[in-house]
């Protein structure tokens, strides 16, 4: 059954665009340009047919795109892939944690979003779940699951899909789980081939890092921030 995608933007110009290289690439577009038709679509529509992943532009005439989406996540965890025109929004869309997949800044190609889209579905292979309660284990036996040899850790049982520092900064809070290890601590064992780095940079890195582990988990937080010490992960 092709993959339905929904967008959600005002701009008919660029919504046609993105429908364009959807259904070129085997997607069955719909549009919306309103957030709260966005809802209705992704409360409403049948469970087989339900849009896959949600392409979202921040700016939309009745609720910021970043509404829309908190909105959405009470009841969906379908993608989201918001689109965005302002350095300030990115900010916002990997600072505050709202549970997007990736992010487009506009002008865009249109057959760049479309790769984009089939990265974020082929990570999340198992498909969206609407309209049902996210199933999170109440009492998690082990959170993380660090496996050096593939440079990789499992979270939940899946695969975090992390940047270089994430992994490097994620794999020392495993190592050491209910220590605190300051900003300097970090900076050493993560940043050791940057010297340069600033603290904030810490700061920055754990904030993507704790964006990551809510896409697998809402409820959970296990990175603990220890105000003027430093940071420590939950113990595993
Ligand atoms: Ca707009």
């Amino acid at each position: 059954m092709p993959v339905t995608i929904l967008i959600v933007e005002d701009e008919l110009a660029i919504a046609d665009s993105i429908a364009y290289a959807l259904r070129t690439d085997g997607f069955v577009a719909r549009h919306v340009s309103l957030g709260a038709q966005a809802l209705q679509a992704m409360r409403e529509s049948d469970p087989a047919t339900v849009p896959a992943l949600v392409v979202l532009d921040v700016g939309l005439p009745d609720m910021n795109g970043f509404e829309v989406c908190r909105q959405l996540r009470q009841f969906c965890n379908a993608p989201v892939i918001f689109l965005t025109a302002r350095s300030d929004e990115i900010d916002r869309i990997v600072g505050l944690e709202i549970g997007a997949d990736d992010y487009v800044t506009k002008p865009f190609s249109p057959r760049e979003l479309v790769a984009r889209i089939r990265v974020v579905l082929r990570r999340l292979a198992p498909p969206a779940a609407c309209a049902v309660p996210m199933p999170i284990p109440a009492t998690p036996a082990a959170r993380f699951e660090l496996r050096e040899a593939e440079a990789r850790i499992l979270y939940r049982a899946q695969t975090l899909d992390l940047t270089r520092y994430e992994y490097l900064l994620l794999k020392a809070l495993c190592e050491r789980p209910g220590h605190v290890l300051s900003r300097a601590q970090l900076m050493d064992r993560v940043w050791a081939d940057a010297p340069d780095t600033l603290d904030r940079t810490v700061d920055a890195h754990v904030k993507s890092l704790r964006a990551k582990l809510r896409l697998v988990d809402p409820a959970d937080d296990p990175i603990q921030t220890h105000r003027g010490m430093g940071y420590s992960l939950a113990g595993t």
